[in-house]
């Protein structure tokens, strides 16, 4: 509080010690969440621009907390990844996503996100391996989404395994592309099969026409390199329109469906028309 005056040490004290103990109990609660089945999978539908018909969905982790109600994953993520729980609660992600999937139609893909550390800090060609085996999905239905963070630091093992993936048949998005520093250099760094364009492009290229031109360079780019590209956080007809003439292969956003729980799915196969 304000009563403590001058003094930044105090000031600042009690609230760095509530934002501390704050994450304490999140980071315990979060390691207990795996066993309590709290975490869910939620699934947002990505579609063809070309056929305007479902391709494929997007996992996306979600915490039913008993008292909190639902977590976003930007609230828990980070706890994740700090304390390394990210890897054994990847590893679950990638399995649950390929049990509900494999009961999808055939050409329906499953997008996974996938943190750096699953590379480094973890057997991520056997947890895959295992939950193909396991549900028996085809690996070409499973797609893995990375950010520039997994190879940011340009290791030799994280490439040699996305190599290896690919080989298996997966397929890998560049994911967020834009938001870094120097996205162009890891497309040299490895031959990605799609680049996702970040919504914040998405969002403001109707009102600003610097984010239209990226928007139109990154699509013209991908179709230069003979890959893929999808618009992220498409909310507006407008931007469909937009997205079509930059020539972007795929959308995903609330105009096309808000990410839901494994049972909601099934409503996109019985009408494959587009919404
Ligand atoms: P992301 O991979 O970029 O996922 C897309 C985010 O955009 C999702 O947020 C999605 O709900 C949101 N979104 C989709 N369409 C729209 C739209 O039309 N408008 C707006 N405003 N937002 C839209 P969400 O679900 O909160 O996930 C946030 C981030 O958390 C993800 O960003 C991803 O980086 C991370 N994440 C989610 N699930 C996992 C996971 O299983 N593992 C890892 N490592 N990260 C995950
Ligand atoms: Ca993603
Ligand atoms: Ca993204
Ligand atoms: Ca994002």
């Amino acid at each position: 509080s304000k009563t403590a005056g001058g003094n930044g040490v105090r000031f600042f004290e009690p609230q760095m010690q509530t934002k501390l103990e704050a994450r304490r109990t999140l980071e315990a609660e979060l390691r207990s969440a795996l066993d309590n089945g709290e975490l869910v999978l939620f699934y947002q539908p990505i579609y063809s621009l070309r056929t305007l018909t479902i391709c494929g969905f997007e996992a996306l982790l979600r915490w039913r907390h008993p008292e909190r109600g639902m977590i976003p994953p930007a609230d828990f993520i980070p706890i994740a990844e700090a304390t390394g729980l990210i890897v054994p609660i990847g590893e679950w992600v990638i399995r649950q996503a390929c049990a509900d999937a494999v009961l999808w139609p055939d050409h329906i893909r499953i997008a996974v996100n996938l943190s750096a550390l699953q590379f480094t800090k973890s057997d991520l060609l056997q947890t895959i391996a295992a939950a193909l085996a396991s549900t028996g999905l085809s690996p070409t239905r499973l797609e893995l989404e990375v950010t520039e963070s997994v190879l940011l630091r340009d290791d030799e093992s994280t490439i040699a395994i996305l190599h290896q993936l690919r080989a298996l048949g997966h397929r890998i998005a560049l994911d967020d592309f834009g938001t870094g520093y120097s996205s162009l250099s890891y497309l040299r760094s490895f031959p990605f099969d799609k680049i996702k364009i970040d919504q914040s492009f998405v969002r403001e290229m109707a009102g600003r026409a610097d984010c239209a031109s990226i928007v139109n360079a990154v699509a013209g780019l991908a179709q230069d390199l003979g890959i893929g590209t999808t618009a992220e956080g498409v909310e507006t007809e407008e931007q469909v329109q937009q997205l079509v003439r930059a020539g972007c292969t795929e959308v995903q956003g609330y105009r096309f469906g808000r990410p839901g729980p494994a049972p909601s799915v099934a409503q996109y196969f019985t009408n494959q028309d587009r919404p």
